[in-house]
């Protein structure tokens, strides 16, 4: 009976070990395949759509409203742009 404990005991034992054994054995395993696919994982997705680059905002220099030059109207002085949130300012900058 007392034999019988011990080799359940001894069961545990080894069933505890072995499976730490193969804990590390593992996360060596996957640490080494998942450094190695981790590097090349920064790639979006099917869903996910290329991001349009943020327009950077140009400043009515009338007003001060800040315009998307993509669709504000514009004038250009001595080789520079000037981005207007109306025609009335655009009117009113003297270039
Ligand atoms: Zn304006």
């Amino acid at each position: 009976m007392t034999e019988t404990i011990l080799w359940l005991f001894a069961g545990v034992l080894i069933f505890a070990v072995l499976r730490a054994i193969l804990g590390i054995v593992f996360k060596g395993i996957s640490d080494f395949f998942g450094a190695g696919s981790a590097r090349s994982v920064p790639r979006p997705g099917p869903r996910a759509a290329p991001r349009p680059v943020p327009e950077a905002l140009k400043k009515d220099p009338v007003c001060g409203t800040f315009v998307a030059p993509s669709t504000a109207l514009h004038k250009t002085v001595h080789g520079e742009t000037y981005y207007f949130c109306s025609p009335e300012c655009q009117n009113k900058f003297k270039g």
